[in-house]
């Protein structure tokens, strides 16, 4: 290796350096999770890259929850093995996961309502990436600013109304400056006149090169948002490709017309 010209070294590092970006950012292989006799997720396996977003679709009770619960750490798999960033994160707790770059936002948004907005972001940037006070103060402020809560700062998050405790969501998730972040039917229950405001904050944290996998059932948003998508049905993974393909797929219209 010593007899290399700078120009091969140069070439050697570039080739490592496209290797490395090539790699997928998150490969889940075959995870499956039972409760008592139920499927709710039977060998599901796919890999995202970095920078992409992904939709994760199917009809009610699909185990699309489960299979996030799984790779954010909520719950231990039955079997198969989740690799983060290159690592086998598989069973970790999700306070490790967090740690590890994983964000995530629950289904039903679960902020601590005795504390204020303010409150609440600081907690997870306290948790989430070891701040003291006054760095997680400014973090918070920062990311109440970029979802446009600055003006609710104040409010007690148990009195607050449901766009803001989605954008509350999403602030505490990003507050363990996460590189993938995980989105759990993040417009669910939002008004027609609120959904573009989510689909802008959701193009920001794009633009700077956040990976996301989100849950929808709003079809505009995984036509406009997404680059890939994923179906399940009753635990299994029946399709994965672009919008139009999977749209057109027939396991897919089976699942929610047949
Ligand atoms: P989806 O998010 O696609 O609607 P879920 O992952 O929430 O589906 O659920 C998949 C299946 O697993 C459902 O039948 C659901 O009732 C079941 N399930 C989910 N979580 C649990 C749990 N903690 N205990 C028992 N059954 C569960
Ligand atoms: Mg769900």
């Amino acid at each position: 290796a010593q007899d290399l010209t700078g120009g091969q070294r140069n070439q050697a590092h570039l080739m490592f350096e496209i290797q490395r970006m090539e790699q997928p950012l998150l490969s889940v292989r075959g995870l499956t999770k039972h409760f008592g006799g139920l499927v709710a997720v039977e060998h599901v396996s796919f890999d995202v890259s970095p920078g992409a977003t992904i939709g994760l679709m199917g009809p009610n009770g699909a185990g699309k929850s489960t299979l996030l619960n799984m790779i954010a750490g909520d719950y231990k798999p039955d079997s198969g093995s989740v690799l983060f960033k290159g690592r086998d994160i598989t069973g970790l707790s999700p306070h490790k996961i967090c740690h590890h770059g994983i964000g995530r936002t629950y289904q039903i948004p679960r902020p601590f309502p005795h504390m204020t907005v303010l409150e609440n972001v600081m907690v997870a940037s306290v948790f989430g990436r070891g701040f003291g006070k006054a760095d997680a103060k400014n973090e918070a402020r920062r990311l109440l600013h970029t979802t446009e809560l600055a003006e609710k700062e104040r409010a007690l998050a148990g009195d607050v109304l449901e766009l803001t405790l989605k954008r509350l969501e999403l602030a505490r998730a990003l507050a363990s400056n996460p590189s993938l972040l995980i989105l759990d039917e993040v417009a669910a229950g939002l008004t027609e006149d609120e959904l573009p405001k989510i689909f802008q904050l959701l193009e920001h944290i794009r633009s700077v090169g956040t990976t996301i996998i989100l849950v929808e059932h709003i079809m505009k948003i995984m036509f406009e948002a997404v680059d890939r998508i994923i179906v399940m049905d009753k635990g299994i993974k029946i399709a994965e490709g672009t919008p139009d393909d999977v749209m057109k797929n027939e396991k897919v219209i089976e699942a929610y017309f047949g």
